[in-house]
């Protein structure tokens, strides 16, 4: 028997199964889960809307938190295979090109935290988890079959498809992503939040060289107007970029930036659009026997870039939370005031990136005199986390 069965459009009509738990969405959030929690699980069925795993997607951040996360789920080694360790990043005024800042990353994160920063494609993190999953026997992926809905009783969950046979399990995750259907309908008023910002991703075959830029770095570049981050992924080596601007077009909204910014971004074909939006705060995240993960509870803006970071750590503190007695509401506890300041503070990095005059010198100031102790401390709790 397969390990891993992708069963298609083919729905399984197993008769329903009282320690199972059913996962819907199998991004990084609803995978990290499932490969987290199938030694506390009778069996885990995992539902994806999609019928293919694309290639969509580009960078991916994984700070040290991330790492560790990966390793409380046995999957660390996997990953840093084939992520990518820059040295160091470099903050940069956007509008005067001038370098403010670099964070060495390498040895010095390994020897403060314990656990490097990485990046990798979305794609390789999400395919290195798909095989992952496939060596663990009790998780089953359907693909093309979509969570419709859930009712919660005592102690099982109905949960409907949208094609396919009612199915009834212990428990179920929604891991469906910062739109989850599943979110809006347990709590009312939970629709994301668009805010006034567009992300523009791309995702260069090649390194360009631009002289002054050093491209095996992250590479954040503050503007009034937007923000670019750019680092390498991926062998052979592919450039991640995405800028950030208030809803305009790349090209306008950077036509007054620095002239070596200005020709990275010429060089890029082709942007793909991703609107920035958040999740509302929320009181709960789970309600009777369906809890939310990931995204579909704590979506931010990725002005941080600690998304799938979020969901690794969800993954690990469920791995935790499922020996207790009422593992949702222990994953609520765990979980919860961690990444509700995570949201707060991803957001208002906003008035940082985006400083004009005066505060744009003041900021430029401070991140040039500021003691790397200081710097460091900003973040730290992110890191340690
Ligand atoms: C295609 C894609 C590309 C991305 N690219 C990037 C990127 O380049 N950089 C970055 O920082 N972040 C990216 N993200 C977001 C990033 O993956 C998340 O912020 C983070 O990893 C948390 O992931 P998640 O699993 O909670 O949500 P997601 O990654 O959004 O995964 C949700 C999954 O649920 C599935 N789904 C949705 N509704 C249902 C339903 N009703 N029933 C069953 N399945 C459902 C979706 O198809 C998807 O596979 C991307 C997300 C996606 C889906």
């Amino acid at each position: 028997m397969q390990s891993l069965c992708i069963l298609g459009e083919s729905m399984a009509r197993d008769a329903p199964m009282d320690h199972s738990i059913a996962i819907a969405g199998s991004g990084i959030a609803g995978l990290a889960s499932a490969i987290a929690l199938h030694e506390n699980a009778g069996h885990i069925r995992i539902f994806e809307q999609a019928s293919q795993f694309s290639e969509v997607g580009a960078g991916l951040q994984l700070g040290p938190n991330a790492m560790r996360a990966l390793q409380a789920i046995g999957c660390r080694d996997e990953v840093q295979a084939f992520a990518y360790a820059p040295p160091e990043i470099h903050l940069r005024d956007g509008l005067s090109g001038k370098l403010l800042r670099r964070i060495k990353l390498g040895t010095t994160f390994m020897q403060e935290y314990g656990s490097p920063y990485l990046v990798a494609h979305r794609a390789d993190l999400h395919a290195a988890l798909l095989r992952i999953a496939a060596t663990r026997p009790k998780i089953e992926i359907i693909k093309n079959c979509s969570v419709a809905s859930a009712v919660s009783a005592r102690d099982h969950v109905a949960v409907s498809l949208e094609h396919g046979e009612p199915q009834s399990h212990r428990y179920l995750l929604a891991a469906d992503g910062i739109k989850s259907r599943l979110r809006c309908n347990m709590f009312a008023g939970s629709e994301a939040l668009s805010l006034s910002y567009m992300a523009h991703r791309c995702l260069l075959d090649s390194i360009p060289v631009v002289s002054g830029i050093a491209m095996g770095c992250v590479n954040l570049w503050m503007t009034p107007w937007g923000h670019v981050v750019h680092y390498p992924v991926g062998a052979p080596a592919r450039l991640n970029i995405v800028a950030v601007t208030g809803g305009e077009a790349v090209k306008t909204g950077f036509s007054r930036a620095a002239p070596a910014l200005q020709s990275l971004l010429d060089t890029v074909p082709v942007w793909l659009q991703w609107p920035v939006a958040h999740v509302p705060q929320l009181s709960r995240w789970s309600s009777g026997n369906v809890c939310l993960v990931g995204d579909a509870a704590h979506g931010t803006v990725p002005f941080l870039a600690q998304g799938a970071a979020m969901a690794l750590e969800d993954s690990a503190a469920l791995k935790r939370s499922f020996n207790l007695p009422k593992p949702l509401e222990a994953f609520e506890q765990l979980r919860k005031a961690r990444v509700e300041r995570l949201d707060r503070q991803s957001r208002s990095m906003a008035q940082l990136y985006h400083a004009g005059f005066p505060t744009r010198l003041a900021r430029n100031v401070v991140l040039k005199l500021i003691p790397d102790i200081t710097m460091s401390r900003q973040l730290d709790w992110v890191y340690r986390g």
